[in-house]
């Protein structure tokens, strides 16, 4: 009986994880319509889908696009932006991120020195190259350096390295990145910014409005210009703003820009979430997790560079300017919550983490579950609106599976 218990195993084990070289099969519910389906992949991509028969109450596991996070700080104890960035540590944030199924992201590098953000983008280009991880780096988010220097807006940025925009400066940075930087967070209202966002739109950088304290017309010029997004919306933002004339407001009534929103369920209220999403929809919205890289580290106080970090269970803080420095969640965990904040269905929520950044960025072989997509797929739980991971593919391969 033993014996036999075990075959059984052995045979829905290799059902889930079956794989030569070239060719996998695997089993589950699909996140769109609920239906099961066995989907097969080939040289590494999705080449088959068959929807197979179920029981009402089917117990496997979800299957969807691996999710893509454009704005993530670091993980893991691995600091995007840090002085002591190694290929070897941006390898090991990538494997963690598998384990959150997160199957591709934009390292995201903030204000700092320019030597530093150019030393860091080289090795970040450097990591971009190794076959093992290359696929789940499509490019990297520069957040700063120009963005507004005012106290609120400018966040956990440090003042003495925010500036005006500076075209050849970013030019050598993207030089060194070796032209990885694919998004860029900039102030409208500053100095230069929007011929600046002209220039980065025709190189085809994307251009995102955050941490800024942008008129309206500030707003309407850069989008003019080519600036496509909004970076955390509703974060990178004075606490205390007037009613009538905020960067918010432009921003929400701009139907030409999509918004990124920090979804943890602590950078944002509940309240703001669902009227972010009543008013951009799930078409113009998209998922960030802002993760730093003390995520994934037990709660206590750490000193990052030049100053003191806060790491509570939920978010990141620093305690002398009290204001929010990151998140500590990866953005598996936005999914549940804005489908508890909004309602919105599952399949809705994988939109804004997986489709829409693929959409926004021409990555056309992801964020979606189809024939002739790259088959970076995740199987997962969820349990109480918390996503769990169990298995991640990426090119067909298995690249985690949950012990
Ligand atoms: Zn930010």
């Amino acid at each position: 009986m033993k014996i036999v218990t075990s075959i059984v195993v052995l045979f829905f084990y290799m059902i889930g994880t079956s794989q030569t070289n070239e060719m996998a099969q695997l089993e589950g519910i699909l996140y769109k319509d609920h239906s099961l389906v066995s989907i097969q992949t080939f040289n590494g991509d999705i080449s088959k889908i068959n929807r197979l028969s179920q029981n009402v109450k089917d117990s496997r596991p979800f299957i969807a696009p691996g999710l893509i996070d454009i704005q993530i700080n670091g993980f893991v104890g691995v600091d995007f932006s840090g002085p002591d960035l190694t290929v070897e540590g941006v390898k090991k944030a990538t494997q963690a991120l598998w384990e959150a199924g997160v199957t591709s992201y934009f390292p995201t590098v903030i204000t700092s020195d320019f030597n530093r953000l150019k030393k860091n983008f080289a090795v970040l280009a450097e990591a971009r190259k190794d076959p093992e991880i290359a696929l789940s780096i499509p490019g990297f988010h520069l957040e700063g350096p120009y963005i507004s220097p005012i106290a609120g807006f400018r966040g956990a940025h440090l003042e003495k390295y925010i500036k005006n925009p500076d075209w050849s400066e970013f030019q050598e940075l993207q030089r060194a990145a070796e032209n990885g930087i694919k998004l860029i967070t900039v102030a409208p209202e500053l100095v230069g910014a929007i011929p600046f966002i002209r220039n980065c739109t025709n190189s085809g950088v994307i251009v995102s409005l955050g941490h800024h304290n942008g008129s309206a017309s500030d707003v309407q010029f850069a989008v003019d210009a080519g600036a496509r997004m909004v970076t955390h919306l509703g974060n990178g933002c004075a606490n205390e703003i007037d009613r009538h004339l905020n960067p918010l407001w432009p921003q929400l009534s701009e139907d030409r820009i999509h918004i990124s929103i920090i979804a943890d369920g602590f950078h944002l209220t509940k309240e703001e979430v669902r009227t972010f999403y009543k008013v951009k929809g799930v078409e113009n919205t998209i998922l960030v997790s802002d993760a730093l890289d003390l995520a994934g580290l037990p709660p206590g106080e750490y000193r990052r560079g030049e100053r003191k970090l806060l790491l509570t269970q939920d978010v990141v803080k620093l305690p002398k300017e009290n204001v929010l420095a990151g998140a500590t969640s990866p953005i598996s965990k936005c999914v549940g919550v804005v489908m508890d904040f909004t309602q919105c269905s599952l399949r809705d929520a994988i939109q804004m983490a997986s489709s829409n950044p693929a959409r926004m960025f021409s990555l056309e072989d992801l964020g979606d579950v189809e024939q002739g997509k790259r088959a970076d797929l995740i199987l997962f739980t969820m349990e109480n609106n918390k996503m769990v991971v169990k298995k991640t593919y990426i090119q067909g391969q298995l690249v985690y599976s949950q012990k």
